[in-house]
């Protein structure tokens, strides 16, 4: 489904990514870990096709096509959801009209069909439902801006879900609720790329592949194993190729 070949990112003319290849399948969960600073964040912005990442080499694929130059929006109609690691506060705006607006964009359903959807979505993640007559993330906490963020994928039902650390800032009673909201989807059959740099949230997960990547390079791939000796050792564990460094 996603291909990435080669991938070499600037911002600001400064190479960010030096040549990342990564391929999920259709319905795959693949996590990408690393420490801070590491490109994780421009990888996910730079597959979503925000203008402020140029690709200077390489290539991105969906579905076989080369979408390296396409706009967001082109990205957001194929299927790729990026969920934002800052999202934005809209006075003025309810949660619930903002979602009916999703639904209507992305998947053409109109407004009475979709606010029935919405509160039925709400029941069956177990959410609070007064969350949908607050202005847009105004005064919300980071567990409930996560939770809004997650209804919101959960909606749009996307092929492929681009998680930027979606357990940063949030209690355990919160993780376990956005963890079972990305196992729940999985099992539906989206395919997820989860940007984190704690093992925890992988605790109520199941990935099918493990990355490492480190100053704009993945540097291991493999399986929840990795996750352990980072949770041990640390990143600098992880050495160039994947070798466990001694
Ligand atoms: P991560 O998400 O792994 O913490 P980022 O992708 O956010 O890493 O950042 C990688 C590097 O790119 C950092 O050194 C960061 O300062 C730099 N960077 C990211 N975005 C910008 C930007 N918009 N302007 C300038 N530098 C940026
Ligand atoms: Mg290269
Ligand atoms: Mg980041």
């Amino acid at each position: 489904m996603l291909k990435v070949e080669n991938l070499h990112v600037n911002v600001s003319d400064r190479e960010i990514l030096r040549g990342v290849d990564l391929a999920i399948n259709d319905g795959e969960l693949h996590v990408v870990m690393g420490p801070n600073g590491s490109g994780k964040s421009t990888l996910a912005l730079t597959i979503a096709g925000h203008p402020r990442y140029t690709v200077t080499e390489g290539r991105i694929f969906f579905d076989g096509e080369d979408i390296t130059e396409a706009k967001p929006e082109e990205r957001v109609r194929k299927g790729i959801f990026l969920s934002f690691q800052h999202p934005v506060e809209v006075e003025g705006v309810k949660v619930i009209n903002f979602l009916q607006r999703v639904l209507k964009n992305l998947r053409g359903i109109d407004e009475i069909e979709a606010y029935d959807m919405i509160f039925k979505a709400v029941e069956e993640l177990g959410f609070d439902s007064s969350i949908l007559s607050r202005e847009l993330n105004v005064g919300f906490s980071g567990g409930e801006r996560k939770k809004l963020e997650m209804l919101q994928a959960y909606l749009v039902k996307p092929r492929l879900l681009i998680l930027d650390e979606p357990d940063s800032g949030v209690d355990v009673d919160s993780l376990k609720v956005i963890a079972g909201v990305i196992a729940r989807l999985h099992s539906e059959g989206t395919g997820i790329l989860l940007i984190t740099h704690y093992g925890r949230i992988l605790e109520y997960l199941n990935p099918q592949r493990v990355h490492v990547l480190k100053e704009g390079r993945l540097v291991a791939s493999g399986g929840m194993e990795l996750v352990r000796l980072i949770e041990e050792k640390g990143f600098a564990a992880v050495g160039e190729n994947g070798a466990a460094v001694k």
